[in-house]
């Protein structure tokens, strides 16, 4: 088993720092937040991640995962650093690899031999050399190889993500580095790809990303056009996803993509392209159609409700989809913004998010559930498709609607039964 420091203990960095701890490593987490690291020290997960909590308090307890505010406590005896910190969108929409930057010359400060730098902070291509080179300048005694292992896993089903892979990849320019990095993942019985240059592996994540997103923005246009002649795209979706060569994944029909990775990382390799003198239609159309999509549901308010001002409107759920408490490029901020500017008094309700939405968006009101947003409203809107709202007591909810205007941005109602409680409904590629 071996000694692992993870750098970051976010969404990324504790669950791998967890489930790396579970197969038996002895693994130290440093994050320079100290309010984070005092309270995962007091065993208490600063953010929702279903089961995360669980494993944490497990493995804390088997004195396999530990924290800390210093990379002296970590790194040294390591033979893995992890760095796991947040890629955020920078200037001109390239990714901030400030942070990722900081913790590599943080590293070779506190390196007192050979280590492998593994990169799982999702950075574009030329970011390994950039890690090694800042390392190699303030560490010139110690020897680091630096790997790239981008990180595939989805806020909400994080640890099943990270233990099931559908693959990892690796890649370096050091070959033994790379295949001392699959080691960490054998018990896994996942299928590895080792690619001999680091760039190919930096490369696969921007790809992925771009493409899942494409693959929303994609059904999302095939949506606008259904609406124009009578279609609908959720069974058109539905009928494209049984064909075995396109498959049903990230082909729902809505008001679009968000979150802390395909806003940003659609947008970093659009930056890089530039950057290398190539013009990116197709993810450029991508950005275009998520951002246009957010604002459909405005349109379709608009059209039930005439006027926004001084209507009462009600956001059910606000995470950027369910099973997170991630508010990060979130839909329901650029929607809630709106609405507030036309005059609209917006209420909100999520299982997970109103903490950080409170934050974000004081002038909201927020309510104990569902139904305590509709009391009164002139209109709903399903921005959020938690399961608790697929099953309301519809009865009730019309009852207590001051207009029984739906919109629904995620699809999750059938239109024929919203009808019968008679509900003006809108859907989203099917009215
Ligand atoms: P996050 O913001 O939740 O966590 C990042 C953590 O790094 C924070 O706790 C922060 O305090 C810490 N940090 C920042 N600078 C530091 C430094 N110099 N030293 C130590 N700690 C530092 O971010 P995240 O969502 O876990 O994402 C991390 C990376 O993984 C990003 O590149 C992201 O694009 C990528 N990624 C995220 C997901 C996801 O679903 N969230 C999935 C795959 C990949």
């Amino acid at each position: 088993m071996s000694r692992v420091a993870v750098i970051g203990a976010g969404y990324v960095g504790l669950t791998t720092a967890a489930c790396l701890a579970d197969l038996g490593n002895d693994v130290i987490v440093v994050d320079t937040n100290r309010e984070k690291v005092a309270q995962l020290l007091r065993n208490h997960v600063p953010f929702f991640e279903p089961g995360l909590s669980e494993l944490v308090e497990r493995n804390t307890k088997a004195k396999r995962l530990t924290f800390t505010t210093s990379y002296q406590e970590a790194v040294p005896g390591a033979e893995y650093a992890i760095i796991a910190v947040s890629t955020p969108e920078g200037e001109g929409g390239e990714a901030d690899l400030s942070f990722v930057e900081s913790a590599a010359g943080s590293i070779a400060d506190s390196m007192d031999g050979p280590l492998v730098v593994v990169n799982k902070s999702t950075v574009p291509p030329l970011t390994g050399d950039m890690v090694s080179r800042v390392i190699g300048q303030r560490n010139a005694k110690h020897k680091a190889d630096v790997v790239s292992n981008p990180e595939f896993l989805r806020e909400g089903s994080a640890i099943q993500d990270f233990m099931h892979p559908d693959r990892v990849v690796i890649g370096g320019h050091d070959r033994a580095a790379a295949e001392k990095v699959a080691k960490l993942y054998e018990p896994l019985q996942a299928h590895i790809l080792i690619t001999p240059n680091i760039y190919t592996a930096e490369m696969v994540k921007y790809a992925s990303n771009a493409f899942l997103a494409a693959r929303i923005s994609f059904i999302n246009e095939i949506a606008r056009i259904c609406e124009r002649v009578d279609a609908d795209a959720k069974l058109v979706a539905e009928g494209m996803g049984l064909d075995k060569r396109i498959g049903p994944s990230y082909l729902d029909v809505g008001i679009g993509y968000g979150g802390s990775c395909f806003g940003k990382d659609v947008k970093a390799l659009a930056a890089l392209a530039e950057r290398f003198d190539y013009h990116p239609e197709l993810l450029n159309a991508v950005m275009d159609i998520n951002r246009d999509q957010r604002m459909l549901v405005i349109d379709k308010l608009r059209e039930g409700l005439d006027e926004l001002q001084d209507k009462v409107v009600g956001l059910l759920g606000l995470a950027f989809k369910p099973n997170t408490d991630d508010l990060r490029d979130a839909p329901s901020m650029d929607i809630a913004r709106v609405l507030l500017a036309a005059g609209t008094h917006v209420r909100a309700y999520d299982p997970a998010a109103m903490e950080g939405a409170r934050v974000k968006l004081p002038a909201v009101e927020y309510t104990k559930d569902a139904y305590a947003v509709a009391a009164g409203a002139d209109a709903l809107v399903v921005v959020t498709e938690w399961n608790e709202f697929r099953h309301l007591d519809m009865a009730r909810l019309k009852a207590s609607m001051r207009r029984p205007v739906i919109v629904d941005g995620r699809n999750i109602y059938d239109p024929a039964v919203m009808r019968s409680h008679g509900f003006t409904y809108r859907g989203i590629g099917r009215d």
